[in-house]
């Protein structure tokens, strides 16, 4: 008899998810069957679900009835025929959701994040052929088990909770762009947006990494506060519309400038916060972008020249760095009890989806639970 699961799926644009019963996926050789524990409620995945046709052309969407839920932890239960690593059944991992074709050049020099068909597993992709990617691996976080090419497995310490797990995208995000800016130990790093889901994650790498000091950006005062308290010597809160970033930053570090920038703002954010927070980087020091402002940014190519500055982009992170980031959890250095869970059961996904509206900045972390 055809073993059978719950997942909640997406039939129409606009309305909500609805929990089917489908047989449960086969695992193909190089794959494993990953029973979900915890999975990830996205902020901007009402955003996507509901403006399928609005959506970003060059980024293709799954065709529905589709199976959401991006960031997915929990356990193997049933790994493919040619998996022969130090991967087995019992093994609690987290799915890192950036799927890669396998063949293109990208995918041929290991560089897998610039995959041309570069996809997250239960949300969207970035090329013409995510859609066969989908096809291959349609079985989002949102349903009870699914299936994962065991090269995306970031195993996971019996330290980090699956609930915790289930917030490695956007902290993996950080990480990764931090080593894009070439980031040491004992330098500075101004995060546009410290107090949102992709800026505390940065706020906490960058004191997991040794920095110096950290500034962060915010507008609430209540959560600005509570960002100072994680790290009251190296965190420097910075309330945005009172004082130009740009010149709080200049003060606090004698006139040099912060070595690099993370712009973690949203799609709505003024372009004039981008802006000044440029401005408060050093002399050759690096900005990257990993937020959504949508306005195109008026940067002069003269004083990037002079002044050696950088503005790098930089989507989603390697499965090594994943990793890397479950020792740094385990060793201490990067603290994950910082996320308030917010858990709801499958059956609840379209509240789930109601609370993450009404989150309270980046320390409320709502996942569906199994
Ligand atoms: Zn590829």
């Amino acid at each position: 008899m055809t073993k059978m699961m719950r997942a909640a799926r997406l039939h129409k644009i606009g309305e909500p998810f609805q929990i089917d019963t489908i047989p449960l996926p086969e695992v193909r050789p190089t794959d494993v069957l990953i029973e979900v524990k915890a999975a990830g409620v996205v902020p901007n995945l009402r955003n996507v679900v509901t403006h399928y046709p609005t959506w970003f052309p060059f980024m293709p969407l799954p065709k529905l009835p589709a199976i959401y839920g991006l960031d997915a932890a929990g356990v193997v239960t049933e790994v493919g025929a040619q998996v022969h690593a130090d991967i087995k059944p019992g093994d609690r991992v987290y799915m890192n959701p950036g799927l890669s074709c396998g063949s293109c050049i990208a995918c041929r020099r290991h560089d897998h994040t610039n995959c041309t068909a570069f996809t997250f597993h239960g949300y969207f992709g970035f090329g013409p052929g995510s859609q066969k990617v989908f096809e291959d691996y349609p079985y989002g976080g949102f349903a009870q088990y699914l299936t994962a090419p065991v090269a995306n497995l970031v195993k996971l310490p019996d330290s980090i909770s699956f609930e915790q797990a289930a917030r490695f995208g956007y902290l993996g995000t950080a990480y990764s762009a931090l080593r894009k800016a070439q980031f040491c130990p004992g330098q500075t790093v101004l995060i546009d947006g410290g107090t949102g889901t992709l800026g505390l994650g940065a706020v906490l790498l960058a004191l997991a990494m040794g920095a110096a000091k950290v500034f962060a950006t915010g507008r609430n005062p209540a959560l600005l506060d509570k960002l100072h308290k994680l790290d009251p010597r190296r965190v420097v809160p910075i309330s945005l519309g009172e004082r130009p970033t740009a010149d709080v930053v200049m003060e606090a570090t004698g006139g040099y400038g912060v070595d690099v920038l993370l712009e973690t703002l949203g799609a709505n954010a003024p372009v004039e916060n981008v802006l000044d927070a440029f401005n408060g980087l050093r002399r050759g020091g690096k900005a990257v972008n990993i937020g959504g402002v949508a306005d195109p940014i008026a940067l002069d190519p003269f004083p990037l020249m002079a002044l050696q500055k950088s503005l790098i982009g930089s989507c989603w992170f390697t499965t090594d760095e994943g990793q890397s980031m479950a020792a740094m959890a385990d060793a201490g250095t990067l603290k994950l009890d910082v996320f308030e869970h917010e858990c709801f059961p499958l059956a609840a996904v379209n509240e789930a989806l109601d609370a993450v509206d009404k989150r309270a900045g980046g320390f409320t972390n709502v996942v569906i639970t199994h």
